[in-house]
This record gives C-alpha cells, sequence and structure tokens, in this order.
C-alpha cells in the first residue's frame, strides 16, 4: 500500500501536515517527534505506508534501515547527545499509537534527561 487516506503520518511526508525534517531521501523521512521526551526525539519512517514490523517488506526495512545511521548522525551532530536509544512499537498493547511502521530514535543526555 503507497499511502492511506487517514494516516496521519501519510499526510506528514504529502506535506500536508508540516513537519520539522531531520533527513529525507526517495524512499524515507525522518522528522522531530511532536512529543520531544529527549530533545531531537526522532521518528523514522518509510514513504511507503506498511503497518508494522508484522507487515514491513523486505525491501522497506532495507531502505528505512540503511537511512537509520544517517539520521543518528544527522542527530549527533546536530544535539551532540551521550547516547541514542533506538525503540520501536508494534501493536496497541506494546505502546503502538500510529500505525504506519516508525522508529524513535531518543537523544540520550545522562540521568534526568526524562526517559527511562
Ligand atoms: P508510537 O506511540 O506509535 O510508537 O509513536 C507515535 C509518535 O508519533 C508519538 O510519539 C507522537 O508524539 C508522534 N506523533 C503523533 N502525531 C504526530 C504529528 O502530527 N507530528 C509529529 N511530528 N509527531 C506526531
Ligand atoms: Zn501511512
Amino acid at each position: 500500500m503507497h499511502a492511506q487516506e487517514d494516516c496521519i503520518f501519510c499526510k506528514i511526508i504529502a506535506g500536508d501536515i508540516p513537519s520539522a525534517k531531520v533527513y529525507e531521501d526517495e524512499d524515507v523521512l525522518a522528522f522531530l517527534d511532536l512529543s520531544q521526551v529527549t530533545e531531537g526525539h526522532t521518528l523514522v519512517i518509510p514513504k511507503n505506508h506498511e503497518e508494522n514490523l508484522y507487515e514491513l517488506s523486505e525491501e522497506t526495512a532495507e531502505k528505512l534501515f540503511k537511512a537509520v545511521p544517517k539520521v543518528a548522525n544527522a542527530i549527533k551532530k546536530a544535539f551532540n547527545p551521550l547516547g541514542l536509544n533506538m525503540l520501536n512499537n508494534n501493536g496497541e498493547a506494546a505502546g503502538q499509537s500510529v500505525f504506519h511502521y516508525h522508529v524513535h530514535l531518543l537523544p540520550r543526555y545522562g540521568k534526568g534527561d526524562g526517559f527511562g
């Protein structure tokens, strides 16, 4: 499925909803999460609409994870964190609230940085 009408991330890809872009290529978009659990909290998404890890095609996974280290390094350069967590929620019970596959990149700044 290329894009889903009622998907907020498909709307961000289309430019119908504004976002603070961190990285973009033909197949992948990375933008700041609205909630900013820590400073520089970024979401990396494939441009193709696939719901979660169960649905993620090999082709999409390859394109997405090829871009992830580039996004991590862009975050490192911009925010200079001490560390970085990569997280992914699959299914409502696991905390997934947007059903367009995404990984969270969470820059870490030490104790009291807002996460964990
Ligand atoms: P999930 O809970 O599905 O793993 O993560 C979804 C994330 O998307 C949440 O952290 C939430 O803050 C973020 N989010 C939801 N709607 C928007 C939006 O319109 N713009 C941006 N930048 N982030 C969003
Ligand atoms: Zn979507």
